[in-house]
């Protein structure tokens, strides 16, 4: 199926009482889950909420968000998720930018209400969660709903804005299903999930991780288990209690297996873990096989513009005894083209780095209200560019160096962040690095790193430019080591380099 329209039905008529979403001690079985997607159909056009119109969530990970999201998707009427963790300023941007009459206020953040509404012209209504969860059930279900069809959007998600200002990606039902229906006819093992599943929702949902996740969970009639937010007790109390898959970035992969929690663990259901969305340094993903050696290890890339992962490197690739394609990212998932090219578009040589191509039905529609933007990442046949260097080896593995934006020449040498990063993530008292490239009169740019220590440790910057050279070529050895408490963030856990970058460039470039 590749409308949500299907799911409601075919799932309320084939398994009318399995939960569709467990959220703490509240349950939604999928029959009342087609009910539920019908008072929101007459709730949402009591409103004046039409077909092609902005929704807006802001707040944690809800069962009220997601009935909202498929409901919304159902008719047409698209979703677009807004980060909590965002300033009020960044929010009402996105809030003027999707243009939303109506938006719904996790109970958390109600008391953004006025100052949302006086600063967002085209905001009509909005509703507090309990009171949003009221007046739907007080609404009778639509009998009929005129259903919308795969082209059309259902999702307006905002990128992470790790490099700039985030943009909003127009994604359309044939972007959320396609590939699964792909992967399924491929007769991929980690593709098939069994009906009696459980699918641990822990990422934001404003994100792809969190929302795709949720939506897949649906789109298999699973069973989808919401975390507010991700914490590392949370999460590793829901595997002992039989969670079968879950996503997670690497910086909250790190807090759950370094949890004191986790050697009490059961992780005997865990079929597999999804990580991704950064690069995972090496130490890292060994110490996880390790701690949870019976699931399998998925690593997934992709971005928002691709509706989440279209790239992966399944559980069989992940040896312990030191094979290289642990390194890698892993190859096309079914469906999908990928290729790597230069600057001027031309398809490189195995083994040579340039940027990372794709094409598939999960590409999305393109970014909302920036034609330009959407030109320029969007090919007129069907590439996504993804602003991300790789090269790809003679069996279409992909190894991604890092954003082509955060490349360091030094000398005329490429150095990538993320691969210094992760050769000093072993270092014994580095909690957390970041590489960045600055200003440097003989050599153009100098590598720099930033790191944080572990708790009760310090850092000797000589020690840490001395264990990056036994391990990599000079040239990509840290000329100067800065030392700093915690690194900076967004809220999917990505590195701000560019902040850290800022200071030394400031006027420069
Ligand atoms: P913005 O586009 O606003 O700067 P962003 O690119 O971080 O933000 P997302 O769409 O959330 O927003 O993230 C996609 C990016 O994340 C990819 O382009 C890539 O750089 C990085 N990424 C995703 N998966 C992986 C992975 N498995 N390994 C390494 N990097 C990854
Ligand atoms: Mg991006």
């Amino acid at each position: 199926f590749l409308t949500f329209d299907e799911h409601f039905k075919h799932w309320a008529g084939d398994r009318p009482d399995a939960v569709a979403m467990e959220q703490g001690d509240r349950l939604t079985t999928y029959a009342e889950l087609e009910v539920i997607s019908r008072r929101i159909a007459a709730f949402l056009e009591s409103k004046g909420v039409k077909k092609g119109d902005r929704i807006a969530w802001i707040g944690k990970n809800d069962d009220l968000y997601f009935q909202l999201l498929l409901s919304a998707g159902r008719i047409g009427v698209v979703m677009a998720p807004i980060g909590w963790r965002l300033a009020p300023l960044e929010m009402i941007y996105i809030l003027n930018d999707t243009g939303t009459k109506l938006a719904v206020l996790g109970e958390e953040f109600v008391g953004l209400a006025d100052q949302l509404k006086e600063k967002c012209p085209a905001l009509e209504h909005v509703l507090g969660e309990s009171e949003a969860r009221a007046a739907i059930m007080a609404t009778p279900p639509a009998d009929t709903v005129v259903p919308a069809g795969p082209e059309d959007a259902f999702l307006q998600l905002y990128t992470s804005g790790t490099t700039g200002n985030p943009k909003g990606a127009v994604l359309c039902q044939r972007n959320m299903f396609g590939l699964r229906k792909a992967s399924l006819e491929a007769g991929l093992p980690w593709a098939e999930w069994d009906k009696d599943e459980a699918i641990l929702v822990c990422m934001p949902c404003a994100h792809i991780g969190g929302t795709g996740l949720g939506t897949m969970a649906f789109g298999a009639g699973v069973r989808g288990i919401i975390h507010a937010e991700f914490t590392a007790e949370g999460a590793l109390t829901a595997i002992g209690q039989g969670i079968t898959r879950f996503f997670i970035v690497p910086a909250a992969l790190q807090m759950l297996i370094q949890h004191p929690l986790a050697a009490q663990t059961d992780f005997s259901k865990l079929k597999y873990v999804m990580y991704g969305a950064a690069p995972i340094p090496l130490e890292l993903l060994r110490e996880a096989c390790q701690t949870i050696p019976n699931a399998g290890f998925m690593q997934c890339y992709g971005m928002t513009e691709t509706t989440g992962t279209v790239v992966s490197l399944v559980p069989d690739d992940h040896d312990l005894n030191g094979s290289p394609k642990m390194r890698s990212a892993g190859r096309a998932n079914p469906g999908v083209e990928v290729r790597i090219v230069d600057p001027d578009g031309n398809e490189v040589p195995r083994g040579t780095v340039g940027e990372i191509e794709t094409r598939s039905a999960n590409n999305m529609l393109g970014y909302w209200n920036l034609p330009e933007a959407t030109a320029k990442t969007l090919s007129e046949d069907g590439w996504v560019r993804t602003g991300d260097a790789a090269y790809m080896d003679e069996e279409g593995y992909i190894y991604i160096q890092d954003r082509i934006k955060d490349m360091i020449i030094s000398g005329g040498e490429n150095v990538y962040p993320a691969q210094v990063e992760s050769a000093i993530y072993g270092h014994p008292d580095v909690a957390e690095v970041a590489v960045i490239g600055v200003p440097d009169p003989k050599w153009g740019e100098a590598v720099k790193a930033v790191c944080a220590p572990k708790p009760g440790h310090t850092i000797d910057p000589a020690s840490i430019i001395e264990w990056t050279r036994e391990r990599l070529a000079g040239f990509k050895v840290p000329k100067s080591v800065d030392i700093i408490d915690a690194l900076p963030r967004n809220p999917s856990g990505k590195i701000l380099r560019r902040n850290l970058r800022e200071p030394y460039w400031d006027g420069m470039d």
